[in-house]
């Protein structure tokens, strides 16, 4: 592909005002269409390059760049803890987003009936989230992240604190929805397995600063499959960034 990136961090730089730099130097493409895994050790600046994509953060230093400025103002966010409103139901929760728009309930139901749908939780519209699962209220933050239909989706480890079945499930679903509605996606975890099964570039980066370790190219017309999951050309993927991230483990101890 060589359409331009969708947004560019040049020379990005984080120092917080306690006097901790979680970045400098960094440089990063985000490409239209791409599910981009940030891979990391913890406190390497992963969450920090996700704030400051959504611009709830300034950089230090750098600059950030959109092709479009249009689609800055409308990125999705899904933290690893889904953050819903205890007393809202579902459905209130994901109306959320096109509420502080100012969009009326009426005129934002056919939307969020329909993100619902996508996200297998039209029969608990109704629910509060203590009525839900771990795996549903994650899908219920992933709906409202979806509602307003962003270009951009940013995935701070979403599925870090979900048991490995329900966290394989979501894996799959999320790869649904990004073949129907085509975002893309910019999503952190941890776990490399996550990272080789998700991802059409995996960046691997390091303590201290986000130094970036490694970058690997998945072709996105690999079947994402129970099957994926047990090739030679999964394993040969784990292998190369596992290999990055003991190498980024090891910088940090260094
Ligand atoms: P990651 O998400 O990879 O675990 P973070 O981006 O959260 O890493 O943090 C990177 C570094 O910046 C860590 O050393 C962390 O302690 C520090 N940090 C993050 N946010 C702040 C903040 N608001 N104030 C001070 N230090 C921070
Ligand atoms: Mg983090």
């Amino acid at each position: 592909m060589t359409t331009a990136p969708l947004v560019s961090l040049h020379g990005v730089a984080k120092t917080f005002p306690n006097g901790v730099t979680a970045l400098s130097g960094l440089d990063l493409d985000v490409r239209e269409g791409e599910t981009l895994t940030l891979l990391g050790p913890s406190g390497c600046g992963k969450s920090t390059v996700l704030r400051l994509i959504a611009g709830l953060s300034p950089p230090s230093a750098g600059a950030i760049s959109w092709a479009d400025p249009e689609a800055r103002k409308n990125i999705g966010f899904v933290f690893q803890e889904p953050t819903l409103l205890p007393w809202a139901n579902v459905a209130d929760n994901v109306y959320l987003p096109l509420r502080v728009a100012g969009e009326t309930r009426a005129g934002a139901q056919p939307r969020i009936d329909r993100v619902l749908e996508h996200v297998g939780l039209s029969d608990f519209a109704h629910a509060l989230p203590r009525e839900l699962s771990g795996g549903m209220k994650m899908r219920c933050a992933i709906a409202r992240a979806l509602v307003t239909r962003p270009a951009l989706i940013l995935m701070d480890e979403p599925f870090a604190a979900l048991d490995e079945v329900t966290r394989f499930k979501l894996n799959d679903d999320l790869l649904a929805l990004k073949r129907d509605l085509g975002a893309t996606i910019v999503f952190v975890t941890h776990s490399v397995f996550e990272s080789a099964y998700l991802s059409t570039r995996i960046i691997v980066m390091s303590k201290p600063r986000g130094a970036i370790m490694e970058e690997i190219e998945i072709d996105p017309a690999l079947t994402r499959d129970p099957e994926f999951r047990m090739s030679e050309r999964f394993s040969d993927i784990c292998r190369r960034a596992s290999r990055a991230l003991r190498d980024a483990m090891g910088e940090n101890s260094r």
